[in-house]
């Protein structure tokens, strides 16, 4: 196993998709793309209102459903940074993301309700940020039994600031799909 660190980060391409660029980044800078994230979503789906619940492509989620996953995403790296900061190399809980989604689990989140949960779950990741013991950011963990990939809490942190700006072009892409169809009916 290779551990993702600050010395071979830089060596990880950008994101295709997103841009997101890989190059470790300070506490504070994190906090920042984080709660910057996580307002642009909302703000895509205040914007989409009722249509946040439709799929604009079947190979694609709704933006409740990205939203979902962002939500459950930042709840879940914040579980592992916590157990990597008690434990010695853990290995983190599998989001199982498509599964949460196909058993249903989501069937009953609305564009209010996700808005707050968003909203609460950038607060409690963030707040575990700022609180995490000094030197804890090289902290080893396996990130999950489905994606076992060594890492350190630190790129962790990237890696949710990446899931927040990488969905928000997801939520902004299906907008800008169902503004397109609603413009050529
Ligand atoms: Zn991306």
């Amino acid at each position: 196993m290779s551990f993702v660190t600050p010395a071979t980060a830089n060596v990880v391409p950008a994101c295709a998709q997103c841009g997101f660029s890989w190059d470790p980044m300070i506490r504070s800078e994190v906090c920042e793309r984080i709660g910057a994230g996580v307002a642009s979503f909302v703000e895509v789906m205040k914007e989409a209102g009722a249509r946040a619940a439709v799929r604009p492509r079947p190979d694609r989620w709704t933006i409740l459903e990205y939203g979902g996953h962002l939500r459950d995403v930042l709840l879940s790296i914040r579980e592992r940074v916590i157990l990597a900061s008690i434990l010695d190399v853990p290995t983190g809980m599998p989001i199982y993301r498509d599964e949460r989604v196909d058993l249903g689990f989501y069937a009953e989140d609305t564009v209010k309700e996700v808005i707050k949960e968003l909203e609460v779950s950038a607060l409690l990741f963030n707040k575990t940020v700022t609180t995490l013991p000094a030197h804890f950011d090289t902290r080893e963990l396996v990130y999950s039994s489905r994606t076992p990939l060594a890492v350190t809490i630190s790129s962790t942190f990237s890696n949710a600031v990446h899931e927040c700006e990488h969905h928000l072009s997801d939520a902004s892409d299906n907008l800008a799909m169902l503004n397109a169809d609603n413009d050529s009916v």
